[in-house]
């Protein structure tokens, strides 16, 4: 739980110029007012039903479990969301505030095209403006996300700075947001930057974990042993863990990108490779090179390729709350192949790192054990960049 100057431990706060405090406190002071407000909660649930489709189904991975042979196994199917991925969830929470604040127009920061989608979509159903910013690089990448995002019509600007990649675009979003207030809010799309943010999309992620403890009492009648969720900036982990953090006896595994390997200068891996810094307004972990520059990271997803951790889970590894272990994209890539031909469910190529180590783990355990893996979102995007790790020749 973030203090009131929003720290999470020595994790977190508000390491921003003074052009961008009015913009924070603005927001710190809406969302204060809004997270209490019987008709904005009103109003969000019912976006969440009648929009996004949630409840999202907790599923029984009967063929896993018994070809595994250990723990059973649960997929919480956030893929099954409206636009495919847990970040609809945040993203009407924002659009929603943005609107009550007066806003008529939303910025984001994309990577891989997800998250702008969903703001993309959210802006086209509330009939704000909208503005993304992405790494020319990703723009090229990701070519279909681009012109979805155009379709819906928001306009997406290719960002040419730095490694013009994710957070060349989240800078990009900060500098705009900075220059013009009055009418935007930046619609951040993971656990990160300053203060309320990490706090703000936690919440509206937290969801996830709200449901799964209910469906888990009502299936199992009792908590999970253990639950599994991919990490980038680390929102949908933190909202699948959040309603256990305090129930000791369920474990929380939030799975990294490795990448080619965390002895490799190839991957993602912010807590098995990162060290202590300031980077886009908060102190966290971030891979960094031995000057303390923020290093170039690599992982298969493009989802997951952020060089930093959210505050939250900093400290959450700290205490010794949640566990983080680092994931391969060659291990991703087994567990992509093995969900879809098990259960025929294709996942997010980000999911199928949580899913890898959940399978692990559930062999090693006795069949009494019951566990739960976050599926982020589906795997029709990945499909493409799978076949070409596979070396197989198709045209998509
Ligand atoms: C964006 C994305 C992620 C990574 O973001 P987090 O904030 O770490 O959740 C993971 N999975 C999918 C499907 C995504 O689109």
């Amino acid at each position: 739980m973030a203090d009131e100057r929003g720290r999470f431990g020595v994790f977190g706060g508000q390491y921003i110029p003074e052009t961008l405090m009015n913009a924070v406190n603005e927001l710190e002071e809406a969302y204060t007012h809004f997270r209490k407000d019987p008709d904005f909660i009103r109003e969000l649930e019912q976006l969440y039903r009648e929009v996004a489709n949630r409840p999202s189904r907790l599923y029984y991975a009967k063929k896993m479990t018994e070809d595994l042979g250990g723990a059973k196994i649960y997929l919480k199917r956030e893929d099954l969301n409206f636009t495919g991925a847990h970040k609809i969830n945040n993203v009407l929470g924002q659009a929603l505030l943005a609107k009550k604040m007066g806003k008529t127009r939303l910025i984001a920061e994309t990577g891989a095209g997800q998250h702008g989608v969903a703001t993309a979509t959210a802006a086209a159903m509330f009939g704000m403006e909208c503005v993304v910013f992405m790494g020319k690089v990703d723009t090229e990448r990701q070519a279909l996300n681009v012109y979805k995002m155009r379709l819906l019509g928001t306009k997406v600007v290719p960002v040419t700075s730095g490694t013009a990649t994710l957070k060349d675009a989240v800078s990009e979003a900060f500098r705009e947001w900075t220059n013009r207030i009055a009418d935007t809010h930046y619609c951040l799309g993971s656990v990160m930057g300053p203060h309320p943010f990490p706090t703000i999309v936690r919440d509206f992620q937290s969801v996830i974990s709200r449901e799964i403890k209910s469906q888990m009492l009502e299936k199992e009648g009792r908590l999970p042993d253990a639950v599994y969720a991919c990490v980038g900036g680390g929102s949908n982990a933190i909202g699948s863990f959040y309603h256990f953090i305090d129930d000791p006896s369920v474990q929380l595994i939030g799975c990294e990108a490795a990448g080619r390997g965390v002895d490799t200068f190839e991957t993602a891996a912010t807590i098995s490779t990162g060290k202590l810094g300031i980077f886009h307004g908060m102190k966290s972990l971030f891979c960094q090179n031995e000057y303390g520059q923020i290093a170039p990271v690599y992982s298969i997803s493009a989802g997951l390729d952020y060089p930093g951790i959210g505050p939250e889970h900093a400290n959450l590894h700290a205490l010794g709350r949640a566990r983080y272990i680092p994931v391969t994209d060659e291990q991703a890539v087994q567990a992509f192949e093995y969900t879809s031909r098990m259960e025929g469910i294709i996942p997010a190529i980000e999911s199928s790192h949580a899913i890898y180590a959940g399978m692990e783990d559930a062999k090693k355990m006795s069949r009494d054990k019951v566990i739960v893996i976050t599926v982020s979102g589906r795997g029709d995007k990945d499909c493409a960049a799978v076949a070409r790790y596979r070396g197989e020749d198709i045209s998509l």
